[in-house]
């Protein structure tokens, strides 16, 4: 492309992307948070963290498919992460708008911070709804330390996850 004949618009086309990246880099300079999305190799290593994992999109709000959602996953640094809530609905705020996805899951793994958050492949939509993987094993250990049924373990976290959810989106 002769840079002579560039327009205003194809500027704005070449420098879109480099601008969406910096203004991802610093999104409160008071708290100093930032946010960074992951890059393919990274996603694909994270995804197959069960840890991480745990919580996965189940469902299409608007379709209801069920499979094969595509993620997007953003790192979240900043000191004040682990005890501002502000702070966290900040950078959930900051990826909803930016990316306009509907729901956007915090995770922390291993002092790590995270927005997940999933496309259908069918409809576009990212009104996914996220659910627990929970195994009847990890169930049955949590039960008998409790010394509570599973099936209410199961509920109150279902319960607990529902309210994290409404919370952040
Ligand atoms: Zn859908």
């Amino acid at each position: 492309m002769c840079a002579d004949k560039l327009t205003f618009k194809g500027l704005y086309l070449i420098f879109k992307d480099i601008l969406e990246v910096a203004s991802l880099a610093i999104i409160d300079m008071n708290k100093k948070i930032t946010i960074r999305e992951l890059s393919a190799q990274e996603l694909e290593l994270l995804l197959r963290d069960d840890q991480f994992n745990r919580l996965r999109p189940i469902s299409c709000s608007e379709c209801e498919n069920k499979s094969n959602f595509s993620r997007k996953v953003f790192e979240v640094k900043g000191k004040s992460l682990a005890s501002d809530e502000e702070a966290r609905n900040l950078a959930c705020y900051h990826v909803k708008n930016t990316y306009h996805y509907e729901h956007v899951i915090w995770k922390t793994l291993e002092k790590r911070y995270y927005l997940d958050s999933a496309i259908c492949p069918e409809c576009d939509s990212t009104k996914i709804l996220y659910d627990i993987d929970i195994s009847d094993e990890l169930l049955e250990t949590a039960s008998k330390l409790l010394k509570i049924p599973t099936s209410s373990i199961k509920k109150n976290i279902e319960s607990i996850l529902k309210s994290s959810q409404k919370k952040l989106n």
